[in-house]
């Protein structure tokens, strides 16, 4: 058994628990989320009939900051999924230095079978639920898997019917709405940062790396764009349609156009079709999961190929595959890092927002990059004088900060 969501992240962060040799209080207080808030959503279906839908806020620690993380609309949203998320939203704001606590929250709902005009109502009356704890100064939620600029606009929207004009309670906007440039493509321009950073350090460059893709969603559509366009070969994609693969490398631009045309790869026939489960044992120096949370598992760690894992979706390694992974000497780039691109402009925008002034998209890349730098700098760091892996080391430089945060408020 590889254990829930939440014990897997707890897991890892005993691992740096231990590492560091915290007392078992402080061990409880970080593990244990601050606040969680269940709600019933009800709703007036197009159809007149009556929709009900269970909607989580799990606000997991401030000592940094606001509580701050995505909002997540998935049949699989559940209130063990989403405490791991909250807690991994915490340990990233703090690796990657943005003055921010961890949160998330979740919609029990299929987009799929919900029409536009229903998924604003929901969004609406998530809002009108929750209001009173999110806001600017104390809980700013973004996008996730399913909710985009369009999400984020409605819920702006609504917090104003109640706040009055706050665009900071909200980031991942459109442009148009307070949003940021270079927002929509944070997580994928992040996670090709992480990926030339840990490769360069061991000598090997992005150019002519070969990449395999689980999921095409923001995330994984705009870090095949980016690396592609850095020269290396995405030699595989998938989406819930299947896995689409070409070992010379695929014509990316073309495989994003398609799915810009007909919403998913499933008519895309330039490439051999593969499953989901045979993309993740490729031939291929890079793996990046991108899209759900659980899937290297115990049953294919063994058999993942690749020298790199660059977990672009949050949770994508059961422990134990963490381990098998590790003793294989395949590098685990780990989500805390690779995916915390997204997180960093929301901080951008909501920074924006507060200032009613707006910054250009070569500062926010600049900015961007230089954070990815400097975080791993930091973990090579800790690696170097701990032994310890990459996750671990990670886990440790932001339980070291919000540990620090946590002591000099006096809050313990
Ligand atoms: N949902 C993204 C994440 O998991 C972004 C969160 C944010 O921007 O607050 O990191």
């Amino acid at each position: 058994m590889s254990g829930s969501a939440y014990e897997t992240t707890n897991k890892y962060l005993q691992d740096g628990f231990d590492a560091l040799g915290l007392n078992p209080k402080t061990e409880h207080m970080l593990k244990t989320p601050s606040r969680e808030v269940r709600v019933e959503l009800v709703i007036t279906r197009d159809d007149g009939s009556v929709g009900n839908f269970i909607g989580y806020r799990v606000q997991h620690d401030n000592a940094r900051g606001p509580f701050k993380g995505g909002l997540r609309y998935a049949p699989s949203v559940n209130r063990d999924e989403v405490q791991s998320l909250a807690s991994l939203m915490t340990w990233k704001t703090a690796l990657i230095d943005v003055p921010y606590g961890g949160a998330k929250g979740g919609i029990q709902a299929d987009c799929r079978d919900l029409s536009t005009s229903e998924v604003e109502r929901l969004t609406r009356r998530l809002v009108e639920t929750v209001h009173e704890f999110i806001g600017p100064t104390e809980d700013i939620p973004a996008p996730d898997m399913n909710t985009d600029g369009q999400v984020m606009a409605w819920l702006f929207d609504e917090y104003s019917n109640f706040h009055g004009f706050e665009p900071a309670v909200v980031t991942g906007k459109p442009v148009d709405v307070h949003g940021s440039v270079g927002r929509d493509a944070a997580t994928g321009r992040g996670c090709m940062f992480a990926l030339r950073e840990v490769m360069n350090y061991d000598g090997e460059q992005l150019e002519g790396t070969d990449i395999a893709i689980q999921g095409f969603g923001n995330v994984g559509s705009w870090a095949a764009r980016l690396l592609h366009e850095k020269g290396a070969n995405i030699i595989a994609v998938s989406d819930i349609t299947g896995g689409y693969c070409d070992p010379t490398g695929l014509d990316i631009p073309a495989v994003y156009e398609h799915v810009v045309a007909e919403g998913d790869l499933e008519t895309f026939d330039d490439a051999d079709a593969i499953s989901n489960e045979e993309l993740f044992t490729l031939d291929c120096d890079v793996l990046m999961p991108a899209a759900i949370g659980g899937v290297l598992t115990e049953e294919n760690a063994d058999d993942v190929q690749a020298d790199y894992v660059l977990e672009a979706a949050n949770g994508p390694t059961t422990y134990p595959a963490d381990k098998i992974l590790e003793n294989r000497g395949v590098t685990c780039i780990p989500d805390i890092y690779a995916n915390a691109g997204g997180v960093t402009v929301s901080y951008f925008e909501w920074t924006q927002n507060i200032q009613h002034f707006s910054w250009n998209e070569t500062e926010i890349n600049d900015q961007l990059e230089e954070r990815f730098v400097d975080a791993h700098e930091a973990i090579r760091q800790t690696m170097e004088e701990e032994d310890v892996s990459m996750r671990v080391a990670a886990f440790m430089n932001a339980i070291e900060r919000v540990c620090h945060a946590t002591e000099m408020r006096g809050l313990q």
